[in-house]
């Protein structure tokens, strides 16, 4: 029988590393749902739930409390809910899976900037373990242009603060999202964006807009032409030459990649460089 004890709210998403991780909805869509590049939550209106409609949800999964490893907080950002509420979400879920090993969810750099680093300690020392952020792009030109909401020099602030609080971070870049004209600053500007924050996890997707090239280019403000293949990989190899990190994961194996690199920088970054090399010639 195909049964699971939670109702979703769809649509719903999580990173591929979550695939084997217990989603627990504490946010309908995103409070900010305004980057130009994303339609992942237009169709729904942002919305707080109810503390006993999560909590109700993760009763209703009590019968597996042994089972349950990993726990994914949706949707698009939980961390704009209060402190105070995020607390007592994590207790119920450490108090209520004992065998649980790790609490992640989505973060913008907006909402880290509003807590102060004292409550992400507590909210680090209450369970929560990692962040994926949507960084998009360094540069703050092409930032700019997909209404991020933050730029170049508050993100290593946000990004900092957490990571000080002992939060890790899983950061994402968005190849392309800078089109033909601003290729070249948004790679080598991204890169120093993360050698200042130096990540955990670093992953890049390619630009990939669901309603379609020409409904982006609607949303965004400047003459954007996309790149192709071969400058998609340029791109890449640019950001990967700029990058000095101490030790990050690294990789490019969304389903949007054509090009699929996995490793640690610096360890794998001359390899990484061979690699696209031998596809550019
Ligand atoms: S903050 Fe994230 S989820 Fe919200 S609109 Fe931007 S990219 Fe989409």
């Amino acid at each position: 029988m195909n049964y699971f004890p939670i109702q979703y709210h769809e649509p719903l998403f999580r990173p591929p590393s979550e695939g084997r991780s217990i989603i627990i909805q504490v946010t309908l869509g995103c409070s900010w749902n305004k980057c130009s590049f994303c339609e992942m939550y237009t169709s729904k209106q942002f919305k707080a739930r109810k503390e006993e409609d999560i909590f109700e949800d993760i009763e209703a999964l009590l019968p597996y409390a042994d089972q349950v490893r990993k726990i994914f907080l949706a949707d698009g950002d939980p961390l704009v809910l209060s402190t105070n509420k995020l607390l007592s979400i994590l207790n119920k879920l450490t108090n209520s899976f004992p065998r649980i090993q790790r609490i992640s969810a989505y973060a913008s750099p907006t909402n880290l900037l509003n807590k102060t680093e004292s409550e992400l300690i507590q909210l680090k020392n209450a369970g929560l373990n990692l962040l994926y952020i949507g960084l998009e792009s360094g540069d703050d030109t092409v930032l700019d242009f997909i209404n991020k909401g933050a730029d170049h020099k508050q993100m290593i602030e946000a990004l900092n603060k957490s990571q000080n609080a002992g939060l890790n971070s899983s950061v994402m870049i968005i190849n392309g999202v800078g089109g033909k004209q601003y290729s070249k600053q948004h790679a080598i500007n991204s890169a120093k964006l993360i050698n200042a924050i130096q990540p955990k996890y670093l992953s890049t997707l390619v630009l990939h807009p669901y309603k379609g090239m020409d409904y982006l280019k609607s949303r965004i403000d400047v003459d954007f032409e996309e790149l192709n293949q071969i400058e998609l990989i340029e791109e890449t190899k640019l950001f990967i030459e700029n990058l000095e990190l101490n030790e990050t994961i690294y990789r490019s194996d969304h389903a949007s990649n054509h090009l699929i690199l996995k490793g640690v920088i610096p360890r794998d970054k001359e390899k990484f460089l061979q690699q696209i090399n031998s596809i550019l010639s």
